[in-house]
């Protein structure tokens, strides 16, 4: 089968598509046909050798994906041939307390595609069949492959974590990265106003034409008094970031006495200097969220299907322009979802 892989860390041109061995179904697996791949960005961190895991080069990166159930091994009674399903990206004990309460995020075993096993980034992928959740056939493959690492990351942080209210406002950072413009729709339904950050005056229209309340380029304003000026000088009472650096460490000052903030990711910054004084002083929270529980994706899968959700996608590119793939992400160039098809 044909699938993208690199055998050297490096820029996004060491991603080749090269021809890989037809995966097999194990007793407990199924093989998956890919419709549609959803690219993130801890891609680029594991492409490039940032990432804190060990990978045997040559290495298939892709945590994301949707398809067609073509094989099911022999003691599978949960699947058929033929049935679509989408994927979750953590392969777990399914046996442990973790796995047992609906914590499986926290299993001491599990491992991730694309990351300490093979990804999805390929025709093909053999995986347990308690990873595949089945989709309606209302859902396309491209949305569901859109919406399992976003959706189901900010649903999980939004709604689990942060709990959002009616009536709340949040600053989002990065409103038009995929878990940003997937934050922005779960707030709106929410009954929350939301204020986002971008990184270039383009997507400024675009944010709002998604629903934002009020968007901002945070290279030419100051996020802190951009936002104080917008809520009066009260501040938002929930920050969403996924940038890290400063946008984490000062997002304390945008928020009203009691705010909290709940952090999926630190590409901007991983280590950072907190001003603890205003810290405890304002009652601040801040709470780290990862990844999302099976249950909160079949969540997202249905209303997803149903319409409550609709995912914006910025492109979707064959197999060979996944290096232009991880160039759009790594310059920030999308608003929304960048997805392979190996059809195309
Ligand atoms: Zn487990």
């Amino acid at each position: 089968m044909r699938a993208v892989m690199f055998h050297e860390y490096g820029e996004p041109n060491v991603l080749q598509v090269g021809t890989a061995d037809n995966p097999i179904a194990g007793p407990n697996e199924v093989v998956v046909e890919l419709g549609a791949i959803g690219v993130n960005h801890v891609e680029l961190d594991v492409r490039d050798g940032s990432s804190r895991f060990d990978i045997d080069l040559p290495h298939i990166p892709g945590m994301e994906g949707a398809g067609t159930v073509i094989e099911v091994g022999s003691h599978v009674t949960t699947l058929e041939i033929g049935q679509r399903v989408a994927m979750t990206y953590l392969r777990t004990c399914d046996a442990c307390v973790e796995c047992m309460s609906g914590n499986e995020i926290f299993c001491p075993t599990r491992t991730l595609l694309g990351w300490q096993i093979q990804g999805t980034y390929a025709e093909r992928i053999a995986v347990p069949a308690s990873m595949c959740l089945p989709i309606a056939d209302s859902l396309s493959f491209q949305s569901a492959a859109a919406s399992i690492v976003t959706l189901g990351s900010a649903w999980h942080a939004l709604t689990s974590r942060a709990q959002v209210k009616v009536g709340e406002t949040v600053l989002i950072h990065s409103i038009g990265s995929g878990v940003g413009t997937a934050g922005l729709q779960i707030c709106k339904k929410a009954g929350a106003r939301v204020i986002g950050t971008v990184g270039s005056d383009a997507k400024i229209q675009q944010a709002l034409d998604a629903g934002a309340d009020h968007v901002f380029n945070h290279q030419s304003h100051d996020f802190v008094e951009e936002v104080m000026a917008y809520t009066q000088g009260r501040g938002v009472d929930v920050v969403l970031d996924m940038v890290g650096g400063e946008a984490f460490a000062r997002s304390m000052f945008a928020m009203r006495p009691s705010g909290r903030l709940v952090t999926v990711g630190a590409h901007g910054g991983e280590v950072v200097e907190l001003d603890v004084i205003s810290f405890f002083r304002n009652h601040v929270t801040y709470m780290g969220s990862h990844s999302m529980s099976r249950l909160e994706l079949g969540k997202v899968l249905d209303l997803l299907a149903d319409g409550t959700f609709v995912p914006e996608i910025h492109g979707v590119y064959p197999l060979e322009e996944a290096s232009e793939a991880h160039r759009l992400l790594t310059n920030r160039e999308n608003f929304g979802k960048v997805l392979l098809d190996p059809s195309l």
